[in-house]
């Protein structure tokens, strides 16, 4: 099958080669896997054979969001109204999801990340992952289920998600103090996202992470109070530079607090020490006071970590993504749903999932000054 991508905004299309000779997957592309980078050429293809980019990056982490709504209105991602919502027949499915994500565990994706919009608004959440969990890789490697979540209606949810085999956490929370929650998500709700946390704490879910985005004149007095909190609930800290990702476009460099500033406010309290053996994780972490506990920093815009990332994403309505700030979609969804038999269908999305990998750039272009935002906010890509 023919994968065409679909280009959003104005950068230019890239055109990543369609098909591509059958050969089965190499001893090589295995190698590769093992190394988490490839030598750059013809990558193996065909279900099962690892995914590898134009410039030898394996793939191993696919982000999933389940939906682009959401319980908060947070102001760096959505607007207040007049989000104009995917349509609800274009959502995919639990079985669409499961399928996606079967053929992308063959070809060596090992972990799945639930995200959104809020992945817990999902009602069929636990079923999502029970039915990813039960998905193996080449040779019955299990899959590891994480999720990013803002945290409301963990109480209620996470026995349930836990006994469905999520393995791991990432609760969201910018600020400490009532009302500045209330004003940054424009909704009251700091009390539930505590419970939430509190609630993760309580399990035996680790590592348990806490993400905050830096923003100036916003959190960026709270920080060594964030690191205090996510130590108080065994936790790391994690912050965020703020990437132009907002539905409002309202994205300004001169006013993003960056990593520089984010350490040299954490080192007034602590001794950092860099954590080593980062591999293709967003963050750099750093030790406190020698340990055990560390604070890492996702530092997209001043410190880009594109060469290491192993990173796909699936949007909530069937749209394969190869980097956050990509304007090129590959769609999934006809595929899914044209009605051929199931070896065809399984062989397109295949093919689909390689056009995404082989038309990935070697590193996103938010220091360009030819960058296009993407029309997508992040509620709709998945974070
Ligand atoms: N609703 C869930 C949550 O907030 O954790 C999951 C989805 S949210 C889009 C995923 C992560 O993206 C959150 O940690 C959020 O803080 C982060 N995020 C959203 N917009 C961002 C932006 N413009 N810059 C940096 N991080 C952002
Ligand atoms: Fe919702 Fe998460 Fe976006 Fe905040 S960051 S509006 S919690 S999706």
């Amino acid at each position: 099958m023919t994968a065409i991508p679909v280009t959003i905004g104005r950068r230019p299309l890239l055109s990543p080669a369609a098909g591509g000779a059958a050969v089965p997957a190499a001893r090589a592309g295995m190698d590769a896997f093992a190394s988490g980078h490839a030598p750059a050429g013809d990558a193996p293809t065909g279900i099962g054979a690892p995914l590898i980019d134009t410039h030898g990056r394996v793939h191993r982490d696919l982000r999933i969001s389940l939906t682009d709504r959401c319980s908060l209105r947070c102001t760096y991602c959505m607007p207040e109204q007049g989000n104009e919502w995917l349509a609800r027949t274009s959502i995919l499915t639990l079985d669409e999801i499961e399928r996606i994500a079967r053929l992308a565990a063959a070809d060596g994706i090992t972990t799945f990340r639930l995200t959104g919009g809020e992945p817990l608004l999902r009602t069929d959440i636990v079923e999502v992952v029970r039915r990813l969990a039960a998905i193996t890789g080449p040779a019955g490697a299990p899959v590891e289920i994480a999720m990013t979540t803002n945290g409301i209606r963990l109480p209620e949810l996470l026995p349930g998600l836990i006994e469905a085999g999520l393995n791991r956490l990432n609760i969201s929370i910018d600020t400490l103090r009532r009302d500045r929650f209330h004003e940054l998500t424009r909704r009251d709700r700091l009390d539930d996202v505590l419970e939430g946390i509190a609630a993760a704490a309580a399990s035996a879910l680790r590592p348990l992470k806490l993400n905050a985005v830096a923003m100036r004149d916003v959190n960026d007095d709270e920080l060594v109070d964030l690191v205090e909190f996510a130590i108080a609930h065994d936790a790391q800290m994690r912050f965020i530079e703020q990437m132009p990702l907002d539905a409002g476009h309202t994205w300004d460099r001169s006013r993003m607090v960056t990593q520089d500033e984010i350490l040299a406010a954490l080192a007034e309290r602590w001794t950092l020490a860099p954590v080593p053996g980062r591999g293709g994780a967003p963050a750099a972490r750093w030790t406190l006071d020698g340990g055990p506990h560390s604070v890492g920093v996702i530092a997209s815009v001043t410190a880009p970590f594109c060469g290491d990332c192993d990173r796909l994403r699936l949007t909530a309505d069937g749209q394969l993504r190869n980097c956050l700030f990509s304007t090129t979609e590959y769609d999934v969804l006809p595929i899914l749903r044209d009605g051929r038999g199931d070896e065809a269908v399984d062989a397109g999305i295949d093919g689909m999932l390689r056009s995404c990998v082989r038309g990935k750039l070697p590193g996103h272009a938010i220091n360009d000054p030819s960058f296009l935002q993407p029309a997508r906010g992040m509620n709709a890509i998945g974070g």
